[in-house]
């Protein structure tokens, strides 16, 4: 029997007004000041300061540009950072805790001022973001964070009491939640489509359908091979994040790629949209294996985003049931919806969690985002291009330190994600019901 497709389509919703494509193809320069690696956000913010300061600069892409994370992804400028406040105390220091969360609201700002100064068309909203609470514990534990946001940093964010939930989200699902109204959404192919048209507008080269296949020290430089052909290069620059491949054999071993699904609903009747997400802001929960979720930029569908544990080009069913399953359970009005796409992209997790910009053998790295990329890639790659520089004090930023440790038995292959995400689903089951005694 024929069975029917979970989505119409396994390809990102983003796509159809924002398509990824190759860019024509351009003479390999013989030597160049600096050669970056990857053309997702992340190499395309740093390219973009290096070529407006004079240097020859050229991005090289495996893929067509923005076909990694960068045009995949939910648009979400979380500017999140996984460990919380306390365990980067514990691990770095105070100063380190302080100056990571003061860093996070500059670099969401860096991105707002971005897209306003230089006319970025990418569906661009500060409406905020609703964070969900398992419980009354979680939910009080979550209103002392707000507070101490606000206080801290002076970011408007509040708690948001069971009984007045239905003002921000159309479920039951929560116990309460808190809002913070320095997070927005975009349109994240547009942005990247965005950041391509004013790099290449102010000299950057772009080379699409390009890997570079290996990258050696010479007496004047690297000598970055390419299927293109080789060139010289003074600097490299790596920024291939979740996409990391044999090029970049020492940042292979430190950094996990883990897959992200979305589903986007077809679009929904004014009046349901209008229920369920009153105020459009963006949301997300705290689970292990918890859900980030939106309205689409013309507020008539549902996106939500998760874990996916498939690996290789398995079917996309389950993990489309899963978020499917996910999507019902927070809005059981959408038991009967029709799913318009499905897709996965490939996140970057290292082991402690945090993005970095470092160097070794003289090539520095842009990378390790761990899912919170759209405002962090932009802010760490520009950084990244002063550090090539040598501008010290427009380099600074707290994410400029030690390689991520390597992973013991992993040269790239993780196999043993599978396991992990296993664990999570089972922590989430026993917080869950904890959480609802
Ligand atoms: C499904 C999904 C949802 C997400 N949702 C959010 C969200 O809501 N908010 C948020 O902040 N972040 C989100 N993220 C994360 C965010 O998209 C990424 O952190 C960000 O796009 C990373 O940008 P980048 O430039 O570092 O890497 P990418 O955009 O992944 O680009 C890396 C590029 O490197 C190239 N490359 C790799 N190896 C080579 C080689 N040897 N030679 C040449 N090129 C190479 C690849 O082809 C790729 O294009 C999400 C990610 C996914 C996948």
């Amino acid at each position: 029997m024929h069975e029917e497709k979970v989505a119409d389509k396994n390809t990102p919703y983003w796509w159809e007004a924002a398509p990824v494509r190759p860019l024509p193809s351009q003479p390999l320069a013989k030597r160049l000041d600096v050669a970056i690696v990857g053309a997702g956000y992340a190499g395309l913010s740093a390219g973009l300061v290096l070529a407006r300061e004079g240097r020859s600069v050229a991005a090289f892409d495996a893929m067509n540009p923005g076909e990694g994370a960068s045009s995949r992804n939910g648009g979400i400028t979380s500017g999140s950072i996984r460990p919380d406040y306390a365990t980067i105390t514990r691990r770095f220091g105070e100063a380190k805790a302080i100056a990571i969360e003061a860093e996070g609201k500059i670099a969401r700002e860096f991105l707002y001022d971005f897209i306003e100064t230089e006319g970025i068309d990418c569906d661009f909203q500060l409406v905020g973001r609703f964070m969900g609470a398992l419980g009354y514990d979680q939910y009080e534990k979550m209103a002392r964070g707000a507070e101490a946001l606000a206080k801290r940093l002076g970011i408007e964010s509040y708690a948001v009491p069971h009984a007045e939930q239905c003002n921000y989200i159309g479920t039951d699902f929560y116990r309460g939640g808190t809002v913070r109204m320095d997070i927005g959404g975009l349109h994240p192919a547009k942005l990247h489509a965005e950041l391509l048209r004013v790099a290449l507008a102010s000299g950057l080269t772009v080379h699409s359908r390009t890997p570079v296949i290996s990258i050696e020290k010479d007496v004047s430089g690297f000598r970055v091979a390419t299927s293109a052909g080789t060139v010289q290069a003074r600097q490299v620059l790596v920024c291939t994040n979740g996409y990391t491949d044999g090029g970049a054999p020492f940042l292979r071993r430190r950094l996990v790629p883990v897959r992200s699904r979305i589903i986007v609903t077809e679009e929904l009747p004014p009046e349901l949209m209008a229920r369920l997400m009153p105020k459009l802001m963006m949301m997300g929960e705290n689970r292990e294996l918890g859900f980030y979720y939106r309205p689409s930029p013309n507020g008539r569908r549902i996106l939500l985003g998760g874990r996916d544990s498939s690996r290789g080009n398995s079917d996309p069913t389950a993990p489309t049931l899963r978020l499917r399953n996910g999507l019902i359970e927070i809005f059981p009005e959408l038991e009967k919806v029709r799913l318009s796409y499905s897709w996965f992209g490939n996140v970057a997790m290292n082991r402690d969690m945090l993005p970095r910009i470092f160097e070794k053998d003289d090539i520095v790295y842009a990378t390790g985002f761990c899912g919170s990329g759209v405002v962090w890639a932009p802010w760490v790659g520009t950084r990244a291009a002063y550090k090539l520089m040598g501008r010290a004090q427009d380099a600074g930023t707290a994410f400029d330190f030690r390689p991520p440790a390597s992973i013991p038995f992993y040269s790239g292959d993780p196999w043993f994600l599978p396991a992990i995400i296993k664990g999570y689903a089972l922590q989430d089951k026993i917080a869950w019901w904890r959480a609802r005694r």
